[in-house]
């Protein structure tokens, strides 16, 4: 299965990408949030925006992902990226449905990373 099969369930890709990019009139982006709250696959929209934008900075940000707008995605990227990345690799492995190359993919880091993130936090949850 792809990394990427969620997107087929995406509700932005049924509607026009305007809400999700104010262009400033003032109209914001409160029908992109309605939209992001009913959407099936706003979790994994969530962990891709992650991966995509890393520890970019407000200014590095475009657009609502995962019903949360750029100033609100630059405030949760105040960790290290490796932080985040092992995040990810948990929160992918823990759903279940993926197997160690296609998390490795989506976390971008080698096949060892995704098995020592996982082993650690094994050995943490044993402890
Ligand atoms: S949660 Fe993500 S995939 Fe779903 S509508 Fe919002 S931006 Fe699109």
């Amino acid at each position: 299965m792809s990394a990427y099969a969620w997107m087929d369930d995406a509700l932005c890709a049924q509607t026009g990408p305007d809400a999700f990019h104010p262009d400033g009139s003032g109209h914001g982006y409160r029908a992109a949030a309605k939209i992001c709250d009913a959407c099936p696959v706003r979790e994994a929209c969530a962990e891709h925006a992650t991966r995509l934008e890393g520890a970019g900075s407000h200014a590095d940000r475009h657009g609502m992902w995962a019903g949360t707008v750029p100033r609100t995605r630059a405030k949760q990227a105040e960790t290290t990226p490796k932080a985040q990345r092992d995040a990810l690799i948990l929160r992918l492995h823990d759903r279940g449905g993926m197997d160690a190359d296609e998390i490795a993919t989506a976390a971008d880091c080698n096949k060892r990373t995704v098995y020592r993130v996982t082993a650690t936090h094994r050995d943490q949850a044993a402890a």
